[in-house]
């Protein structure tokens, strides 16, 4: 699976796959420690089958039991391709499960064909090897192609701790808490004038060492490293630059650039805009930039020392405020996860609130949401509301989080095709209701459950 360069922990996942009744709840109901599930094709007892924790020896892992996603279809091959598209986006380690007593199947023939692009390890169980005899025939599987096979009996537990030794083994280490944590890359973007330098030096304080341009050197911008209540960050700052003599295109076009470039770098964006002018469409391409870079943002209000009368009363003061997030939002509809910070960089006001939001923002950049977690929220959002498109109902068969740095789910669906922008919209805001992510993107990426990838 192919990660961000900065994933917060998860557990590690082993991914039971195989046709249709050669045991993989039977075993997955052994592996998290529960009592053998009644198995009913029915949506809602099918998803209690779907994941669970395990624990061999002190190590910790999921499960996912494929035969547990409602796949609608009574279609053997499509329930298989699923599978297999499951096991590609979210293992760590495959279980490819055959039954001892059936010899090999064609479905079986089929899902290890699918199989062989995965690039994690894969063990080939043999269930049902209840006695000897079943055992000694399991060596049939290797023609197979996936090497030595594990004979079990699911329902008598032998051979599976012998199972669970190669499949720790096999597991990625997975470390409770990053060893060191990189700092926060931080970038500051804007229009001229809105006071970016202003606010630069606002939160590095006063003696903040200038490192100015070298002359001759064309850097995009200065890197600061500083510590804000005991997190590391780095100010990638665009403003403190001046304009290099011989520039061409416009100079909007070379800012754009630039702050394109700073976002790119950072994790999270700091958008400045001047409260004083309002909203305006450069603060609004501003912000297109850092989105587009899919980054998290923070909106900054600066010179609200200018919008606010000196005499005003607190609640004539939020009512401002409010009025002025109120045309962000319609104007930038877009963003409307993104919070926005009121200050004046010029008096040192509203620094600290701003910092703690841009750290909180990181944070949310960096939210891992658990596959059950989010199996449950969208099984509520498409059964509350489900989604026809010219005659065609979109099925939803499993959602999963490919990554974090921003928040990525794939979920697999009937026909990625016909998933109009609306009813993405209305997914991500269903999971926004329990994860607000304030600040962070939220990527849906749908993908067909029937492809062959
Ligand atoms: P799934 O469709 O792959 O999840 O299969 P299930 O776990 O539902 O099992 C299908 C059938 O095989 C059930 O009747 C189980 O009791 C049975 N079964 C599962 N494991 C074993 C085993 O190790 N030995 C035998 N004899 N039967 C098993
Ligand atoms: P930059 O081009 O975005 O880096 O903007 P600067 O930081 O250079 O600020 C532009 C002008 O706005 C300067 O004259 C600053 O003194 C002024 N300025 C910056 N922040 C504030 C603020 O919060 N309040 C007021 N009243 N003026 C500000």
């Amino acid at each position: 699976m192919v990660g961000p360069d900065r994933e917060s922990p998860r557990l590690p996942v082993a991914v039971i796959t195989g046709r249709p009744n050669v045991g993989k709840s039977t075993l997955f109901n052994r592996l998290i420690g529960r009592r053998v599930a009644v198995v009913e094709d029915t949506p809602g007892i099918t998803r209690d089958r779907l994941y669970g924790e395990a624990d061999w020896n002190g190590r910790r892992f999921t499960v996912v039991d494929t035969g547990g996603i409602t796949t609608y279809s009574d279609e053997l091959s499509e329930q298989i391709r699923l599978q297999a598209n499951v096991a590609l986006a979210e293992a760590d380690v495959v279980l490819f499960m055959v039954d001892a007593k059936d010899g090999i199947n064609p479905a079986d023939e089929e899902l290890a064909n699918l199989l062989r692009p995965i690039k994690v390890p894969i063990l080939l169980v043999v269930n049902k090897a209840d006695n000897r005899n079943l055992e000694d025939m399991s060596a049939e599987f290797f023609a197979l192609g996936y090497g030595k096979p594990y004979p079990i009996s699911s329902i008598h537990s032998h051979g599976v701790g012998e199972l669970l030794d190669e499949l720790v083994f096999q597991l990625p280490s997975f470390q409770e808490e990053p060893e060191t944590r990189e700092p926060i890359r931080l970038a500051v973007i804007g229009r001229p004038n809105v006071g970016k330098s202003s606010l630069v030096n606002a939160v590095l304080g006063e003696d903040r060492t200038i490192v100015s341009a070298i002359p001759g050197t064309t850097r995009d911008a200065i890197d600061t490293p500083f510590t804000w209540k005991g997190e590391e960050l780095s100010l990638i700052d665009t403003a403190g630059l001046r304009r290099p003599g011989r520039v061409q295109g416009s100079f909007e076009f070379y800012m754009a650039l630039r702050a394109k470039r700073a976002a790119e770098r950072s994790e999270v964006c700091a958008v400045v805009c001047d409260a004083s002018e309002g909203f305006t469409d450069g603060d609004n391409r501003a912000a297109g930039i850092a989105h587009e870079a899919k980054r998290a943002v923070v909106w900054v209000a600066n010179k609200w020392d200018l919008v606010e009368p000196p005499d005003g009363r607190p609640n004539a003061r939020t009512k401002l405020k409010k009025e002025f997030a109120d045309v962000i939002h319609q104007d930038a509809p877009h963003l409307a996860y993104t919070p926005i910070c009121f200050t004046s960089a010029k008096l040192g006001i509203g620094i600290d609130a701003f910092m703690d939001t841009c750290i909180e923002a990181y944070e949310n950049y960096n939210t891992r949401i658990t596959t059950g977690v989010l199996n449950r929220i969208l099984h509520d959002a498409t059964y509350e509301k489900p989604y026809t498109h010219k005659g065609k109902a979109l099925k939803t068969y499993y959602a999963t989080m490919a990554k974090t740095q921003p928040p990525t789910v794939v979920i697999f669906v009937n026909d990625p095709k016909i998933v109009h922008f609306s009813y993405q919209r209305y997914l991500q805001n269903r999971i926004r209701q329990e994860y607000p992510l304030e600040g962070s993107p939220l990527i849906l990426e749908f993908r067909s459950a029937h492809r062959r990838e």
